[in-house]
């Protein structure tokens, strides 16, 4: 199988496993110029109270040192989310110096900031040295808009909070 595919339905395990805590299914891995997953990151925004708690902040986090070894010696990370990274994690995208993206649902509905800074034609510079893959396989992308139809059920949605 693609390695790229192969990662991505690692995120989409995540992402599920997010949904099962009750919280945003939304799953993201980091892995190493050697195909080795660095660190797996699951939102945790409602299992922990904390509204920073996104998938991507949690797998940059979790791989620690490592971030910071690639940016020194000019390593190369690939991020694989579940869907569009937000603004914030955007930015820690590009703090963490993360070389490639791949995502699995575009996000242009909800907080999906990923190619908006992009288009913006804000940190140019850094954005060229990022390969970008936006929904690259439609069978993962039905099952991530099935993840968040699931998610828009549950009683943590911020929709049912607002009834
Ligand atoms: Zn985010």
């Amino acid at each position: 199988m693609n390695k790229d595919k192969l990662f991505l339905e690692i995120a989409l395990e995540e992402a599920e496993h997010a949904l099962v805590e009750n919280t945003y299914p939304v799953g993201a891995i980091l892995v190493d110029e050697n195909n080795q997953i660095v660190a797996k990151g699951r939102n945790q925004v409602h299992s922990h109270h904390d509204a920073t708690a996104h998938a991507e902040i949690n797998a940059i986090q979790l791989a620690g040192k490592t971030v910071l070894d690639a940016k020194v010696h000019g390593k190369k990370l690939t991020l694989y989310s579940s869907l569009e990274p937000c603004l914030m994690c955007t930015g820690a995208i590009l703090f963490a110096n993360i070389k490639k993206v791949v995502w699995i649902l575009n996000d242009d509905s909800g907080f999906g900031s990923f190619n908006k800074v992009k288009e913006a034609q804000l940190f140019e510079k850094k954005y060229n040295e990022i390969e970008i893959m936006e929904e690259p396989y439609d069978d993962l992308k039905i099952k991530q808009i099935e993840l968040m139809k699931q998610w828009s059920m549950n009683s943590n949605h911020v929709d049912n909070l607002r009834k």
